[in-house]
């Protein structure tokens, strides 16, 4: 064996067992794992968790907070800020800025990410190319899939068109969209599937972002998948709309959108930060309704969306905290709810990003984080350290927490 680590917890049990690694994928998980390892780690008693699922970040728009702020925290001026800066964006910058944020996102257990690479004639392509060179390099600490994303829309961009056929000839993983920054969403969603089954790949769509309903599109969105032969496949950031939908209306929206088995990617950094700023007062939560998706049977996740810029000029690239944000945000603290937000940013991500070998499971790929918790209940409130990470058998990350000090003989 590679590596032993004993003691440690991996699920509501709470039961100590060990799990032994080799080759690269968990060979034994039980009690008492015989000590034949290369490597023995007492976990003392904590949690281990299957490496968190980043499913909707932007690297290569990270860490420009500081260079021109939004300062109204309305979408529209993030928009223009943004749409300003990317000009200015040189290839040297772009590797630095999405290098840090995925250093920052790694360090704090994440181990598969799912990042939206964009480009438009204007902006240039030379972005796309940087963050298909950074999945490479980073093989080893993250499994990494880039969504071909057309920020500035395809119809009102021209020649962004030809730009998302190159991306997937480069190897994009999955075709973006943007139907509400476009002058029609339904002619947006025709070239987006096009390519997506021209090319047999799933579809993300950074869905809406508005306070109200008005004009949404998801139906159009689920049904469109459905149709299509697309159930299953088809992903949306955001819907920040289905917020203001009351329940009569609601319920046969999300009944459609779990038939299409849509995946849902809440995005509370974001959402919280420019949602409702047009309201005076009882400011709205403006984040999708997160249990009521989940309780209609829609997958539902959490995810970071960015990190210190226009959109969310905060964050620090740990999945935990934007859980842990969810919790009050989505009433998700209650004892019954609690225990379903882990695996909004574990398991439920897993199955939309399709990776098959993931799970703490015998013959699954050896990939796991050590927590500074010793309750798996509390893995999210605690928000608690990440003592080591392991991808596909390795050792990525490590932390030391120990304090030396010196007292006299
Ligand atoms: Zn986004």
């Amino acid at each position: 064996m590679d590596i032993l680590l004993k003691n440690v917890i991996v699920d509501e049990s709470n039961e100590l067992v060990d799990i032994a690694i080799e080759a690269g994928t968990f060979k034994k998980i039980g009690k008492n794992v015989p000590e034949d390892a290369t490597r023995v780690i007492d976990g003392g008693g904590r949690v281990v968790i299957p490496g968190l699922v980043e499913s909707h970040i932007h690297l290569d728009k990270a860490l420009i907070a500081d260079r021109l702020p939004n300062k109204s925290g309305t979408l529209q001026e993030a928009l223009r800020v943004t749409a300003e800066l990317k000009s200015t964006f040189t290839r040297e910058d772009v590797r630095e800025r999405a290098e840090q944020a995925l250093q920052m996102i790694i360090k704090r257990g994440t181990t598969h990410i799912r990042t939206h690479a964009e480009f438009d004639p204007v902006g240039g392509f030379h972005g796309f190319e940087v963050i298909m060179e950074l999945k490479e390099r980073y093989k080893d600490f993250v499994d990494m899939q880039v969504v071909a994303f057309p920020q500035e829309g395809i119809l009102k961009s021209p020649g962004t068109e030809e730009l998302m056929y190159k991306a997937m000839d480069m190897g994009a993983d999955v075709v973006g969209g943007i139907p509400y920054n476009d002058t029609d969403p339904k002619e947006h969603l025709d070239i987006v599937f096009e390519i997506a089954k021209k090319y047999d790949k799933d579809i993300d769509l950074h869905q809406d972002f508005k306070d109200d309903s008005e004009g949404q599109t998801i139906e159009m969105v689920a049904q469109r998948a459905i149709d299509e032969g697309y159930v299953g496949r088809v992903s949306v950031g955001h819907l920040t709309s289905l917020g203001a939908v009351p329940d009569e209306q609601l319920k046969p929206i999300i009944e459609l959108m779990a038939k299409a088995q849509i995946n849902v990617m809440a995005l509370p950094m974001t959402d919280l930060h420019l949602g409702g700023r047009h309201d005076e007062y009882n400011v709205r939560r403006a984040v999708t309704p997160i249990r009521k998706l989940r309780d209609g049977g829609v997958n539902v996740i959490v995810a970071t969306n960015n990190i210190r810029n226009p959109f969310t000029p905060y964050g620090n690239g740990d999945l935990m905290q934007v859980a842990m944000l969810a919790i009050p945000v989505g009433h998700l603290g209650g004892a019954d709810d609690l225990h379903t937000v882990l695996p909004m940013i574990t398991k439920n991500p897993a199955k939309t990003l399709k990776f098959e070998d993931y799970g703490i499971q015998e013959g699954n790929s050896a990939t796991l984080v050590l927590l500074d918790s010793h309750r798996y209940q509390d893995a999210v409130i605690d928000i608690p350290d990440r003592l080591m990470v392991v991808k596909r058998g390795k050792v990525t990350v490590e932390l030391d927490k120990s304090i030396q000090v010196d007292w006299p003989e």
